[in-house]
């Protein structure tokens, strides 16, 4: 049971009818994985720890560097040659020393990714490589997991939620059959990126993710793409494919 300071901590969240204390009891019960401690995981993190999911495991290899500063507000200056989940932690901690946080300071793949997603309630991807996402995908596939997906470069963003426990839903694969490399990928280390705009769109992975974990509202449906210059969102329907390799069955 939550004691006085949880419900005053948590009073903005128990007057909405649909969260209520049953749902921030949920909330805190919950186990999210945060991969990628960068734009998109700074806020995703930082949010659903000040909202009060009880387990966070966030995991990065790199470290902070000073171009990281403009949009990555999970670290501060004094973080500069840290490890971007340790950083990410402090961080969390600081804001919200209920939450259980994890830093895993590694590139994770392979049994570990699998063995981390299936611990999990939810996954965020918020790397910025196409090969971290198909390996996310697949593993959030195999252990059923819903995978709430972001991604943002120069002034534009987007937003998927892939729900293998819901059969009609699709996954990224569907979404991007191709085999896209790395190499073809253009990161924000070369290509730059609007600050607030990445933020944007891992509060827009917060949101879901949020929803996902407590049980309100209804899951996002196919793609949101934002553009920034124009203020436009624009939502495109995504079908499963039935011959796609990794979630057919
Ligand atoms: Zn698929």
């Amino acid at each position: 049971m939550m004691d006085d300071q949880a419900l005053l901590r948590y009073s903005r969240h128990i007057m909405l009818p649909e969260v209520d204390i049953a749902g921030q009891e949920r909330l805190r019960g919950a186990h999210a994985l945060i991969i990628g401690a960068g734009g998109l995981g700074s806020p995703a993190s930082l949010y659903l720890a000040a909202s009060g999911v009880g387990r966070i495991t966030i995991a990065d290899a790199d470290v902070v560097e000073l171009s990281n500063l403009q949009r990555q507000i999970a670290h501060q200056q004094a973080d500069i040659g840290a490890n971007k989940a340790c950083s990410a932690k402090a961080s969390m901690q600081a804001l919200n020393s209920e939450c259980q946080v994890a830093a895993i300071e590694d590139y994770v793949d392979g049994e570990r990714l699998a063995q981390l997603v299936a611990a999990a309630d939810v996954v965020l991807d918020c790397t910025d490589r196409f090969s971290s996402r198909y390996a996310i995908n697949a593993a959030t596939q195999k252990a059923n997991v819903p995978l709430v997906s972001g991604a943002a470069i120069r002034f534009s963003g987007q937003l998927a939620v892939f729900d293998p426990r819901n059969p009609a839903c699709p996954c990224y694969a569907c979404l991007y059959p191709a085999n896209e490399s790395d190499d073809d990928a253009l990161s924000c280390a070369e290509s730059g990126v609007m600050a607030p705009l990445v933020g944007l769109i891992g509060c827009f992975q917060a949101v879901e993710a949020f929803k996902l974990l407590s049980g309100v509202g209804t899951a996002h449906h196919g793609l949101s793409t934002f553009d920034g210059l124009s203020g436009q969102w624009r939502h495109f329907q995504v079908l499963r494919d039935p011959a796609c390799p990794v979630c057919a069955r």
